[in-house]
């Protein structure tokens, strides 16, 4: 059976080995150089399947841990396959696997790897036994703002955050494509018009965009703009395009919304915040950074900016639910 390695990206320290089926816990600390007070002690559990050839990843940290860019989530967990990107916390610490064949043929690898092996199986049994809660714990505990069921252990292929690129090859789902994007209405739309620009070219998020992308974000926004002029209703609604500084999806997406709000679909503060607080990035500052920069820095504290107090966006007035915002939200349109 191959043996699998965990390689930090910026080459920090030594590849960490992951012994098949034995739960490694890595977060803040010497064996990964991490010294970050936002990242746990304990932010991770990986587990290498090297006869499938994947590493389960679980985020046992609050602050966000990132597979391609798209969050774990609080007590969640994905699949990780070599050649896609592991961030431990806040998009930050890149990591991937890799499984190389053991050099000494050993079916057991390693005597921590033997040693593993009823513990093992004890946790495959509480895993099992505490399916039920967890399975439960995870949906009210996800700190994701995205509306797809979260379930756990899917495939990554079939996993909710891959959901636009199946979106984006759907004709009923496309309004307006050319040779170098789509345009999709977004599922579950938080205004009255919502529309998602996505590139044909594959870029997993906002991180991976660098100078070379500038002509097709630069399209992607010229696209959106269309779309808010040939939009089927007259009204003189504002719209903003722009992205969320960490997006729940996978394939980056410009967002192009009518500042009503006015949706079912827009059921928490998460939404609400996501929408309405620096989170969302002006798709002109997008263009701007990778002008000047290069690359789309994402600021620190990002994702705590989900967790401030309602607030109208036009009058800035705190409410108490969404309710009643969505109440007050009358008064202005
Ligand atoms: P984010 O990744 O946070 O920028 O937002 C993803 C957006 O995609 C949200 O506005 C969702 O409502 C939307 N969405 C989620 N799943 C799908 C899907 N399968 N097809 C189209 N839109 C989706
Ligand atoms: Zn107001």
């Amino acid at each position: 059976m191959p043996l699998c390695w965990l390689i930090s990206e910026e080459g920090n320290h030594k590849p960490i080995q992951l012994p098949h089926l034995q739960t490694v816990v890595l977060g803040r600390g010497p064996e990964t150089t991490i010294k970050d007070k936002k990242c746990s002690r304990q932010q991770v559990e990986l587990k290498a399947e090297c006869n499938k050839g994947y590493v389960k990843v679980k985020q046992l940290g609050l602050n966000p841990t990132s597979v391609d860019s798209v969050v774990v989530g609080k007590d969640s967990e994905v699949k990780i396959k070599p050649g896609q990107h592991l961030h431990i916390v806040n998009q930050l610490y890149p990591y991937t696997v890799q499984f190389k064949e053991d050099p000494t043929g050993s079916q057991s690898g390693t005597k921590r790897q033997r040693e593993s092996t009823s513990e093992d199986r004890e946790s495959q049994r509480d895993a099992q036994s505490m399916k039920t809660d967890k399975q439960t714990e995870r949906i009210s505990v996800s700190v994701s703002h995205a509306d797809s069921p979260k379930t756990n252990l899917q495939e990554n292929a079939g996993h909710w955050s891959q959901g636009l690129k199946t979106s984006m090859q759907d004709p009923k789902m496309q309004v307006y494509k050319d040779d170098k994007v789509v345009v999709i209405k977004d599922k579950y739309p938080k205004a009255r018009h919502h529309w998602l620009v996505l590139p044909w070219q594959s870029i997993p998020s906002l991180k991976a965009l660098r100078t070379e992308h500038c002509d097709l974000v630069k399209h992607m926004q010229k696209v959106a703009d269309q779309m808010i002029q040939q939009r089927p209703d007259c009204s003189s609604v504002q719209f903003r395009t722009g992205y969320h500084a960490i997006p729940s999806m996978s394939h980056v997406h410009l967002h192009v919304i009518s500042q009503d709000f006015d949706s079912p679909c827009l059921k928490n503060k998460k939404h609400w915040n996501s929408f309405t607080t620096d989170y969302f990035i002006d798709s002109k500052d997008v263009i701007q950074m990778l002008e000047t920069d290069g690359k789309v820095t994402v600021k620190e504290g990002t994702s705590e900016l989900l967790k401030l107090p309602l607030r109208c966006h036009v009058c800035r007035k705190e409410l108490p639910t969404i309710p009643a915002l969505k109440e007050h939200l009358k008064s202005h349109f």
